[in-house]
């Protein structure tokens, strides 16, 4: 989640309003009373907590982009209204609306409404990314904002770029690996696809979709060194998870030739596992174990998109094909319905991106039974977290639960897009699965020393 994930098709939203409401759970401190759904959703707590760092921020995002209410922007989500479902006349216009959503002073904090008529906010000129009400504001927010200028010019050129993986202009390079083996982290994946990638991405930079995306923006195109690193980064970011999955595979030695196939649960997927994916994302998944007899990816959370809840069925997949759902609810009650009762196959892995539950009371006490469920089961379990802080915290909690943590580190499937913390611009910008955590049963033999040892040493051994 966060800010947050999220593709490509056409007739969809622009994803970095999604990635906008989606901020990392750590700035969760309130729960809004509007919530109707069981337990808090990680989609709604992440928008209302915005508005503890910049109040009226929410409304601004939901006015700019012609809505109500958050269960407004909610429905039109589920039901993947057409871009013109949102009321923008042109493209202009929708870029303009989306980038008047980050247009708040980022050192008092003041929106364009609490200015006096003859104010305006400006941006930085190096990254084009925050907003001053004035030179004062500026200069006082300097030695907090030099530190990550140069990378929210980054996050400002990939939020525009990500429209081409909406509209579908940017399609991801995929196909069978050579040699899965060799591939072990972002710089070999690279490498294995780097002609079919050197002719995709020209193409894209040259493409008549880029020509009008940067004449609607408002803004000089940038060189296309530039162009090309942002789409690289999208890359990764779109393939992380996929490959996230695959990394658990394999360092957890599931067998994925096994007859009948295997199945992987996603916990706590949101809008940002399920919105605008599509079945092709996780082509790469497959090409990642050639001979697999069949992988089936089940998404479990509250937040889950609408179009995305389709029927799984336990019956035996065709050897090399990916079959995705999703289904809307909590996972105890999804293990006690679907799975015990065998309607949905017993998972070799689960999977949770993000879940954040060392960031609130409320999201701890939401996980709590599936972590239990997780342990006492010994299912395959891997988490991922944004920073380096974020795994010692949950690390943490896992050992006080007397889990069996059986490796953690630096994820090599990481999304290399930066992601601001959207109502707090200054704040270092984190990337979604940075670490991962994979844990199997229980073991009381982990203290806190051993621990401690562990978060700085990578991998651990017992
Ligand atoms: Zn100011
Ligand atoms: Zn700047």
């Amino acid at each position: 989640m966060a800010p947050r994930s999220r593709r490509r098709r056409h007739k969809k939203p622009p994803s970095s309003v999604v990635s906008t409401i989606v901020t990392p759970p750590a700035d969760v401190t309130s729960v809004p009373l509007t919530l109707s759904k069981p337990g808090p959703s990680i989609d709604a707590l992440g928008f209302f907590s915005l508005e503890n760092n910049v109040p009226g921020l929410s409304q601004l995002i939901l006015q700019k982009l012609n809505m109500k209410s958050y269960e407004e922007y909610k429905l039109v989500v589920d039901g993947g209204t057409p871009v013109s479902g949102f009321g923008f006349r042109c493209p202009q216009e929708m870029f303009q609306k989306m980038e008047d959503t980050f247009r708040f002073c980022a050192h008092c904090r003041v929106l364009p409404s609490g200015l006096p008529d003859t104010k305006v906010l400006r941006h930085c000129k190096r990254c084009r990314n925050v907003y001053y009400c004035g030179p004062e504001c500026q200069r006082s927010d300097w030695p907090a904002h030099r530190k990550v200028c140069r990378e929210l010019h980054l996050v400002a050129v990939d939020r525009l770029m990500e429209w081409l993986l909406v509209t579908g202009d940017f399609v991801l390079p995929s196909g069978p690996w050579p040699c899965p083996a060799d591939v072990q982290d972002w710089d070999t994946w690279f490498s294995m696809r780097r002609l079919q990638l050197d002719t995709t991405l020209d193409a894209v930079i040259g493409s008549h979709a880029m020509t009008t995306l940067w004449a609607n923006v408002g803004r000089p195109r940038p060189d296309p060194d530039v162009l090309q690193g942002s789409l690289k980064r999208l890359l990764t970011d779109a393939l992380s998870r996929p490959l996230t999955l695959g990394l658990g595979l394999r360092t957890l030695r599931i067998d994925t030739g096994k007859a009948g196939g295997s199945t992987v649960h996603v916990v706590g997927a949101s809008h940002v596992e399920t919105f605008l994916t599509r079945p092709g994302d996780y082509d790469e998944l497959g090409y990642m174990f050639p001979g697999h007899t069949g992988l089936r990816v089940v998404m479990v959370g509250v937040d889950v998109a609408t179009d995305f809840l389709q029927s799984t069925s336990a019956s035996t997949l065709k050897p090399g094909t990916i079959q995705l759902s999703g289904h809307r609810g909590l996972y105890h009650d999804f293990w006690e319905e679907k799975v015990e009762t065998g309607q949905i196959a017993h998972p070799d892995l689960v999977v949770a991106f993000h879940p954040g539950f060392h960031a609130s009371a409320d999201l701890m006490e939401a996980w709590l039974p599936t972590l239990l469920l997780l342990r006492d089961y010994e299912i395959p379990t891997l988490i991922t977290v944004y920073s380096h802080q974020e795994l010692a915290a949950s690390l943490q909690i896992l050992v006080d639960l007397d889990v069996h943590i059986i490796a953690c580190g630096a994820n090599p499937f990481t999304s290399r897009k930066p992601e601001q913390v959207y109502s707090n611009p200054n704040k270092q910008p984190v990337y979604c699965s940075a670490y991962y955590i994979m844990f199997l049963g229980s073991t009381c033999q982990l203290d806190k020393k051993e621990l401690e040892e562990e978060v700085d040493g990578g991998v651990l051994n017992n």
